[in-house]
């Protein structure tokens, strides 16, 4: 991998391969080699548990541990996911030697805003911080003419995954985010717009769909990206419909079928390159899951069809990837693929060996597309003056050396 980065994540993914093929022996030494990139358990130095992050069946156990009654925990979870509350005092549906029992052991966390910051565009980008110092970025992109908007978020702390245009892809793997901390980032992200309690299904979101498409790759941190979404959907709590999450993938086949089944969200797909020899280059992932590969595991994608279309994300680099034979060429491997096409302009970022395409290129890149077809917006880019948008996150986050790692234990 360019940069001489090995994977460690790659492997944390693949439970079921790993069952498959692996010995008991080499099972044992992964999982503990992976188990650094753990996030840190929830719980604070005084010893009290975080309940955001638990799902039903978690959050029932730990009433049930108190000696209460599991129906407690329908009524919890609306305080927590559709309320928006973080104070026990606050929970009038629960009587007040509960609500104390309750503020003893546990808290309702939120990540800490380390920075804010809002563009010229309103676009606004969050650093979040969370308890163990791990630092990522999160964005809302608003509409300009509705009130409502997209929040992209961040699934771990740098990626793994090397992508040559992206600003992340230069940072190292640091850990995976845990449910409770991808989850965070929404529910701080409504704190900072007071959107709560969660707006019922018929009435406008200000903050209306999720991407998954911040820092990281999500289907390399596929289960707390799942048990994160799952609470997202729930229709008791925040409720938004799998309709309005997409998730971004640099496409991560084996994970793509149980994203489609179990999780049932859209599917985005950075594709970027329509030849394996310029995508082994600038996506390295590439070279595990070459093109063919991918497209296969689109053409199989479940629930994809005329009205939910699978997106192609494609970067717009001069000179590398913008030709009009290139474009022919994607609308000849889209072929009877129900899909759109966003063409997203380059984002520079400090020391990217990349320029963007020309408005004119692009233009012409486009029209191919529209032509056969395809719907193939040119995205706008939003939020460069605070580096918001796509592939401008990075944070200075490090792995903590190991002898600090033991120390911090
Ligand atoms: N890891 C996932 C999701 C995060 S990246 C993925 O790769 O899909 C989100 C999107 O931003 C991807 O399509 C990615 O290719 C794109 N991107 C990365 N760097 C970019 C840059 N500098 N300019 C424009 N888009 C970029
Ligand atoms: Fe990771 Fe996505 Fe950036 Fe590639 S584009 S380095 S997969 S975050």
């Amino acid at each position: 991998m360019p940069g001489g980065r090995a994977g460690p994540g790659a492997v944390t993914v693949r439970p079921q391969a790993m069952n498959a093929e692996l010995t008991a022996d080499e099972r044992t030494r992964i999982l503990a080699k992976t188990a650094r990139f753990n996030p840190p358990p929830a719980t604070l130095p005084d010893g009290r548990r975080d309940l955001v992050g638990l799902d039903r069946g978690e959050l029932a156990a730990e009433l049930v541990a108190l000696g209460e009654k599991p129906f407690r925990a329908k009524q919890l979870w609306h305080w927590i996911y559709h309320q928006g509350v973080t104070d026990f005092a606050r929970m009038n549906s629960i009587a007040a030697p509960l609500r104390a029992r309750l503020a003893e052991s546990f808290v309702i966390g939120r990540p800490e805003v380390a920075t804010e910051q809002t563009s010229q565009d309103e676009t606004r980008k969050w650093l979040f911080r969370f308890r163990d110092g791990q630092p990522v970025e999160t964005v809302y992109i608003p509409d300009p003419e509705l009130d409502r908007g997209a929040v992209c978020l961040s699934t771990q702390v740098g990626c793994t995954l090397s992508c040559r245009f992206c600003h992340t892809g230069t940072q190292n793997l640091v850990r995976n985010l845990g449910a409770a901390e991808i989850l965070g980032q929404f529910m701080a992200a409504r704190d900072s717009y007071g959107e709560w309690p969660s707006p019922s299904d018929d009435k406008p979101r200000l903050l209306s769909t999720i991407v998954v498409m911040g820092m990281g790759e999500p289907l390399y941190n596929y289960e707390n990206t799942a048990k994160a979404l799952r609470i997202i959907m729930d229709h008791e709590g925040i409720g938004l419909s799998r309709r309005r999450i997409t998730l971004s993938t640099s496409g991560v086949v084996p994970l793509m079928d149980r994203c489609g089944t179990e999780l049932g969200v859209n599917l985005a797909v950075s594709l970027h390159a329509v030849t394996d020899e310029l995508r082994d280059e600038i996506v390295p992932l590439n070279r595990k899951y070459p093109i063919a590969e991918l497209l296969a595991a689109c053409r199989r994608y479940p629930g994809a069809s005329n009205a939910r279309r699978i997106t192609f994300e494609y970067v717009m680099l001069r000179g590398v990837n913008d030709t009009e034979a290139e474009a022919r060429e994607l609308v000849r491997l889209l072929d009877g693929l129900p899909a759109k096409v966003n063409l997203i302009p380059f984002n520079p970022w400090p020391g990217a060996p990349y320029r963007t395409s020309t408005h004119e290129q692009t233009a012409k890149f486009a029209a191919i597309l529209n032509a056969a077809g395809y719907s193939s917006p040119i995205r706008r880019p939003r939020g460069r003056d605070i580096l918001a948008a796509c592939g401008q996150l990075k944070t200075d986050a490090e792995r903590p050396r190991a002898a600090d790692q033991k120390a911090a234990l």
